[in-house]
């Protein structure tokens, strides 16, 4: 029997990736300067919580919607940090905030709803919502306005079809940060049209410079207008125990606990323990993790000048410089081909822009080991230079 679901996926990521895998199959070093991770190991607190969980055997079926420990932590990490006002059944464990995502808008959508989706996006929003039957509304913003929402550009897409808006702040692929006032106005045209925010958050510990985080969740007047999606993933350095959070209504997390008990049955005890861990150090833990993703989106800038001349202004926030294919000295649009070419030449995994949306630009990640980052820069200058990618 054929398969006849036709799951969307992103067909340029997964060319990159399969060209990475088979350089590594074959031992060849690839500077992989395009996963969205911070590559650091697990911090020891960590390590500890999941391995006193084994060894006291709390290895059983966790509770459907995770350990009320885990949702009262998570509420309590959000009120103390971002000035939430969330309680333990606001919260719902999930298996990251990817599926978190998923799940919120499986339960939402219903055909032929429409999701406004900002691009650059990451490329999971669209395609989660056609997996729905929902309609991707998308909404093109600009390198000069920072890559923002303006109330304008919203206000412009907003059609009897709206149910939901999907707002990433802090931003992959471009590292925009959104300000109070910014969200303000967000959240006030969103209420006044009956649209619900999913806010995913999953970067608001990697913020820049001392830079301060506003979440959508600390505006008590629009609270039944948000969905938060948070994670243990990017703030605690924490991706493969895939651990996030759906912060909500009541009713809405009923709900998807519901869809979870007919899917996953809850997520990996192990992993509840370990998040519980993080989230009892979370000062000296994001700290660590921020700092050094500040010091990697340091070297990063130094590499942009030095070895390509160019001045570039740092992300604000997330793991990602975007950069115009122009000012790299590119004379072409096509990310997808660029990148391509850049792997099998030079060994340098990037993520062409048309994977978020946006042609003419290359992300490049600096979750990477600062001696990739350095190395896989310079590979790719050299090579820009000798007239490699005159194509
Ligand atoms: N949201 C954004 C914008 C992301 O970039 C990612 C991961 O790359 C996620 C959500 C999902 O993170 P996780 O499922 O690891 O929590």
């Amino acid at each position: 029997m054929t398969a006849t679901k036709v799951i969307p996926g992103s067909s340029d990521t997964v060319i990159i990736n399969s060209i990475a895998q088979n350089k590594i199959a074959l031992g060849i070093k690839v500077y992989n300067l395009s996963a969205g991770e911070p590559k650091l190991p697990s911090n020891p607190h960590i390590m500890d919580g999941a391995i006193a969980a084994i060894r006291h055997g709390k290895t059983f079926y966790p509770p459907v919607a995770g350990f009320p420990e885990l949702k009262l932590l998570a509420a309590q990490w959000l009120n103390q940090h971002y000035g939430c006002n969330y309680t333990s059944e606001n919260c719902l464990i999930v298996n990251g905030g990817k599926f978190g995502i998923y799940l919120s808008l499986q339960l939402l959508l219903e055909a032929s709803d429409e999701v406004i989706i900002i691009s650059p996006y990451w490329p999971s929003y669209p395609a989660i919502t056609k997996l729905f039957l929902g309609t991707p509304r998308i909404v093109q913003t600009h390198a000069s306005n920072d890559w923002k929402l303006t109330p304008e550009l919203l206000q412009q897409n907003i059609t009897p079809k709206s149910k939901i808006l999907v707002l990433n702040n802090a931003t992959n692929p471009t590292g925009t940060l959104y300000q109070k006032k910014d969200l303000e106005e967000i959240l006030s045209i969103a209420k006044a049209n009956h649209i619900l925010v999913i806010s995913d958050e999953v970067y608001s510990g990697l913020t820049y410079d001392d830079q301060d985080y506003v979440s959508c969740g600390a505006f008590l007047e629009y609270k039944d207008q948000v969905l938060l999606i948070q994670s243990c993933s990017k703030n605690f350095a924490m991706t493969g125990w895939r651990i996030g959070f759906v912060m909500a209504d009541t009713k809405i997390i009923n709900m998807l606990t519901s869809l979870i008990s007919q899917s996953t049955s809850g997520v990996t005890s192990v992993s509840q323990y370990a998040a519980i861990a993080a989230l009892k150090n979370v000062q000296p833990i994001s700290r660590w993790v921020c700092e050094s993703m500040q010091k990697n989106r340091n070297i990063m800038l130094q590499g942009f000048q030095e070895y390509f001349g160019l001045d570039i202004k740092s992300p604000a926030s997330s793991l990602y410089y975007f950069v115009a294919l122009n000012d790299l000295g590119i004379a072409t649009e096509s990310s997808a081909l660029v990148c391509k070419k850049i792997l099998e030449e030079v060994n340098v995994a990037l993520v062409p822009g048309s994977t978020f949306g946006k042609e003419g630009y290359i992300r490049f990640s600096f979750g990477a080991q600062e001696q990739d980052i350095r190395t896989g820069m310079k590979l790719l200058s050299d090579y820009i230079k000798s007239g490699g990618l005159n194509l």
